[in-house]
């Protein structure tokens, strides 16, 4: 097993796995599990063949994070142990603090990433209650696709990457949207998310390709002034990637994009994690935009997900791989 020796040292950086149950459709096509999780470690079993009717595998392939999520585990627990810290870390310390899904296409980020949404509604609100006189909350919540911003809260309108000369960073035309209560906020992020799949077909998915990025400002009330930020941030499919055989060039230019994003983002998550370590995150739009994310007091968590089934398992592992390295 690839043992983490650094996952106690840096409380800053927390790397879970969650595996989604087997579907309809992987049963129907007897897919077979080939994922356990026994937290905090999952093994990727393959290689199945059967002696005397008695399955057996081959090998397996083990890793040790911070937290393992089996199919069994609640979304409830997903975000207790994933985003609940950074809530608190952007309430009381004023910081940053980011949540990523990475995983290959139908492994489940966009569900993981939604129901943390909808428990982080009533989770700030009730902490605000109590800490957050002055504070108000707005979001912006935008999808970053083939090297373009388009904002997901109006109409896909496209904004404009631009870093001034002190090395802010900014999304010109880029429109914060205030959500004043828990349920205005799931309001918010329910259109967002209708943006995302309105045009998506089973041939043209444009949602796999794209990140979609939310963030949730807190700022003071009466000047504007930043308070804290929270951003969730759901992955292009990681498989999409390597997509650089396709005949489409706009696909293969597509996929080097992703290719280079993914890359930049592990290597700026792995310099957060090292003291002094120069974080190179001009490597990638992806991580341009995501640059204060990346500040030495801002906290990540990276939720990585797998599919369950035996057709899945290279992805699965190339997935705890990118992980695993992550720390
Ligand atoms: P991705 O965004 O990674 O492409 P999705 O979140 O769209 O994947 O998930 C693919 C399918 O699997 C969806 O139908 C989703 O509802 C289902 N799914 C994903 N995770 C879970 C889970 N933990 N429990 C039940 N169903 C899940
Ligand atoms: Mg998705």
């Amino acid at each position: 097993i690839k043992s983490n020796k650094k996952s106690s040292t840096n409380s800053n950086i927390v790397v879970a796995v969650r595996k989604r149950p087997m579907s309809e459709k992987e049963r129907k096509k007897l897919d077979h599990d080939s994922v356990s999780c026994y937290h905090p470690k999952v093994w990727i079993h393959s290689a199945k063949f059967k002696v005397d009717g008695i399955t057996k595998y081959l090998t397996h392939t083990g890793f040790q994070l911070d937290h393992a999520f089996g199919e069994e585990s609640t979304t409830d627990q997903i975000y207790l142990a994933t985003t609940m810290p950074l809530v608190d870390h952007v309430i009381h310390t004023k910081g940053r603090a980011t949540v990523f899904c990475y995983g290959q296409t139908g492994s489940g980020k966009t569900h993981t990433m939604s129901g943390i949404q909808q428990i982080l509604a009533h989770d700030l609100y009730e902490e605000l209650k109590d800490h957050g006189a002055n504070t108000e909350i707005k979001l912006a919540f935008f999808e970053l696709y083939g090297g373009f911003i388009q904002d997901l809260l109006h109409d896909r309108k496209r904004c404009k990457l631009l870093e001034d000369g002190k090395g802010e960073v900014n999304i010109t035309g880029l429109q914060e949207v205030s959500a004043p209560t828990a349920d205005s906020f799931l309001q918010v992020i329910e259109n967002g998310h209708s943006q995302r799949t309105t045009r998506t077909t089973e041939a043209n998915d444009t949602s796999s390709r794209s990140h979609a990025i939310c963030q949730v400002f807190l700022r003071d009330s009466d000047s504007g002034k930043l308070k804290g930020k929270l951003t969730l941030v759901d992955l292009a499919g990681s498989e999409r990637g390597s997509d650089t055989k396709s005949h489409n060039s706009q696909r293969r230019s597509e996929s080097a994009e992703i290719n280079t994003s993914l890359l930049s983002l592990k290597e700026c998550i792995r310099a957060l994690g090292q003291k002094n370590a120069h974080v190179p995150y001009r490597g990638s739009k992806l991580t341009l935009i995501l640059k204060d994310c990346f500040s030495p007091d801002s906290k990540t968590t990276m939720i990585a997900m797998v599919s369950p089934g035996a057709s899945a398992t290279d992805h699965s592992l190339n997935t705890l791989r990118y992980a695993d390295r992550i720390k």
